[in-house]
């Protein structure tokens, strides 16, 4: 079976995983001031304001072949410009967090890269990019990948843009109090 076979086969077992998000834009009535909105819309290859169509339609399969969700930066444009007050970024994550959830293959590197961000975050209270990064890389199971990186890396060494420092190995990270709050929350939620 092909990745893009298992990956349908996935969407049609779970065929109500759009539920929340066909809630969310239920009102949109296609004005398109998100896309004219959006600093990203370039490079995605569906403008927010057909994502949403899409959604109201529920064709999951066209929005889990798009990038869309994944180049969002959640600045919050469109949320504030929406004449309807939908809540658009927010379900710009939850699309992400769909993808990762059902494990779709052609968002995990960029599952990966969010996950591994978090973490940094969360031990530090700020992203640490050398560790970030290492544990980015780690996380794709390519020893070879960071290699094509080291000559930048020496780069940005040089001129204390990154610094080498060892990671945080034990006790509590930073945030871990404030993350474990979040998910308490979600939990209730
Ligand atoms: S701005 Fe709001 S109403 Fe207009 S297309 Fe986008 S989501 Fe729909
Ligand atoms: S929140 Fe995401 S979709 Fe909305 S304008 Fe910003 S980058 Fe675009």
């Amino acid at each position: 079976m092909s990745e893009k076979q298992a990956d349908l086969a996935l969407h049609e077992a779970e065929p109500d995983i759009l539920a929340s998000v066909q809630e969310k834009v239920q009102a949109c009535m296609q004005c398109g001031t998100c896309s004219g909105s959006c600093a990203n819309s370039f490079a995605m290859d569906l403008t927010p304001r057909h994502l949403w169509r899409l959604a109201q339609l529920g064709d999951t399969e066209e929005i889990f072949s798009s990038k869309t969700f994944y180049l969002c930066s959640a600045c919050y444009y469109c949320t504030l410009r929406c004449p309807r007050g939908l809540p658009l970024t927010e379900t710009m994550g939850a699309l992400k967090r769909l993808a990762a959830d059902q494990g779709i293959k052609k968002y995990k590197n960029s599952a990966n890269f969010y996950r591994t961000f978090m973490e940094t975050v969360r031990r530090y209270g700020r992203v640490r990019e050398m560790e970030f990064i290492n544990r980015y890389f780690f996380s794709l199971k390519n020893p070879i990948l960071p290699l094509g990186f080291t000559s930048l890396g020496l780069k940005l060494m040089k001129k204390g843009k990154i610094s080498p420092q060892p990671p945080k190995l034990f006790g509590e990270g930073r945030f871990d109090r404030l993350y474990r709050k979040v998910e308490e929350l979600e939990a209730k939620s």
